[in-house]
């Protein structure tokens, strides 16, 4: 998809300030630091529209990008620092519950992981999370050109059978520095705007 447009829209810490025109939206989860910001400012041609290495400590918000006037990506907030506290954590945890249990208009779920290394209890229970309310997830294992290309077969592995991923959500994996990955990122979008 060429993008023309991509602009954020708002920063929501809660229900009322999501957007309401309905369009659909795509969310983005992963561990922070994984590489969620850079995949999106990839997707969407930009240097640095979605916030790299995002530390805790800030506010932790829900990140509406509107794309092309068409649809919106949701950055959702990193999560498995082990810094944060656990007030900061139960404020997290309430947020997405909330996002994810009430919003008509999500239609999919990108979830990052590194392909590097096996994915953490963290990625496992966030998996485990979206699929308990039933969203389709594709796997985005960046870092791709980290891993040898001999053993990106077996890292791929690894990642499906860890989170034992269902048979109907798909892996891909990517780079944000070759762009590997780009295209096909973009087509299992297309087919949920
Ligand atoms: P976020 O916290 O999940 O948004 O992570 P960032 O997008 O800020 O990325 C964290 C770090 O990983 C940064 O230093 C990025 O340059 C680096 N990074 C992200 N994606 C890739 C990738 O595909 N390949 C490589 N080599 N580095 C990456």
């Amino acid at each position: 998809m060429k993008v023309t447009d991509a602009e954020i829209v708002i920063s929501a810490v809660s229900q009322k300030q999501y957007p309401s025109e309905g369009l659909p939206e795509i969310a983005l989860a992963g561990r922070s630091n994984v590489g969620k910001s850079s995949f999106i400012n990839k997707l969407i041609n930009r240097k640095n529209l979605a916030r790299t290495s995002s530390k805790p400590g800030k506010t932790q918000t829900l990140n509406f990008y509107k794309i092309n006037n068409m649809f919106y990506f949701v950055d959702v907030p990193g999560y498995g620092y082990a810094k944060v506290s656990k007030k900061e954590r139960e404020k997290w945890g309430t947020m997405m519950e909330e996002y994810f249990q009430t919003r008509d208009t999500l239609r999919t779920v990108l979830l990052i992981t590194d392909i590097r290394h096996e994915p953490t209890r963290d990625d496992i229970q966030m998996y485990e999370f979206l699929k308990h309310y039933e969203l389709p997830v594709m796997v985005v294992a960046t870092k791709l050109d980290k891993v040898p290309k001999s053993k990106r077969a077996k890292h791929i592995k690894r990642t499906k059978d860890t989170l034992q991923m269902s048979k109907d959500d798909v892996i891909l994996p990517f780079s944000s520095e070759t762009a590997e990955g780009k295209d096909e990122a973009w087509g299992y979008i297309k087919q949920y705007i």
